[in-house]
């Protein structure tokens, strides 16, 4: 077990039995550094959620790479791959049980090895954290304009987190309310009121030099915010804050359809705009699917791939908050 507590730069395993065909008593090691400066507060970084969404898992190997104790304010754990199974497969689920990682939270220390690591981090890292900073993309089936995500929660935390936020400084901060919240980590970080910050910063299963580079410098400057690091080079701040519609107003396909944006992703589009075509390859007497935009706004997620299937979002379109 890691000592959380030991002075400077530490890397070890957080280590979870796992018992497979291949592997009868197998102990998964999932790399995890600790790095402690100057008293002060204590902020938990996690890539690698989901297994296909690599922004996350890169930003924190920089981070880990150029920091050092001596210039860093407090203590950063950092969990750069944490569903280790997921991203050695380069799938959303992991491999050993199917499960989703951020849909299993709190977890169960009885349960399947998915369900121990959410455990893990509710009971045994999260109590160790002011701030939780946790990295994802779109993954394969999506792909977001880079954005940081933020809960409307009550108290003081929300300030917290609007301010970290705006210094991340993604093209796009979005407040969003989901209704499967529960099962996430985000819950479990925001009822104990600390501060909860989630990124959506890319997809389709890749990196791009973008999202990467709008990844390692936004988690420097969230920590800096953050109290980290000395403030000298905050960017003012232009991410464009927007609100995330009602799941009901996200365009699903109803079809297995090859889905043709008309639109970049990222850019504004007014109600009624044509963002996208569905073409059904397989049939003569049928006219593309015309995807219209529900509301103006900000089209800020679409499919991650071609190809789409019935119930699949293809789009969705933000409404800017004033
Ligand atoms: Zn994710």
């Amino acid at each position: 077990m890691m000592d959380f507590d030991a002075s400077g730069l530490s890397s070890g395993y957080l280590e979870f039995h796992n018992s497979t065909n291949v592997s009868a008593w197998q102990m998964l090691r999932v790399p995890v550094y600790c790095i402690n400066g100057a008293p002060g507060p204590t902020t938990l970084v996690l890539g690698g959620m989901h297994g296909d969404e690599y922004e996350g898992p890169i930003a924190i190997q920089h981070l880990v790479q150029g920091t050092s104790p001596d210039d860093l304010v407090g203590r950063l754990i950092l969990v750069p791959a944490l569903n280790l199974p997921a991203v050695q497969s380069g799938t959303r689920l992991s491999p050993e049980d199917g499960l989703n990682l951020n849909r299993v939270f709190p977890g169960d220390p009885q349960g399947s090895l998915t369900q121990r690591i959410a455990h893990f981090i509710s009971e045994t890292l999260i109590p160790l954290a002011d701030h939780v900073i946790d990295l994802h993309s779109g993954g394969r089936s999506l792909n977001f304009a880079p954005s940081v995500l933020l809960h409307e929660v009550e108290g003081p935390a929300m300030q917290k987190a609007l301010n970290a936020a705006k210094a991340f400084d993604a093209p796009f901060t979005v407040l969003l309310n989901e209704d499967h919240a529960d099962v996430m980590i985000d819950a479990i970080v925001e009822r104990a009121g600390k501060v909860m910050i989630a990124t959506e910063l890319g997809g389709s299963g890749i990196l791009t030099p973008t999202t990467a580079q709008i990844a390692k410098d936004g988690l420097k400057n969230c920590l800096t915010n953050l109290g980290h690091f000395d403030d000298l080079n905050q960017p003012e701040g232009t991410s464009c804050f927007v609100r995330f519609p009602e799941s009901d107003t996200y365009l699903i396909s109803d079809d297995t359809l090859l889905f043709e944006p008309l639109v970049e992703l990222g850019r504004h589009v007014s109600k009624g705009d044509v963002i996208g075509l569905g073409h059904m390859v397989d049939r003569i007497d049928v006219a593309p699917v015309l995807f219209k935009a529900p509301q103006k706004g900000w089209f800020v997620c679409t499919a991650g791939q071609g190809l789409v299937h019935r119930g699949d979002v293809v789009a969705i379109v933000a409404r800017e908050v004033e």
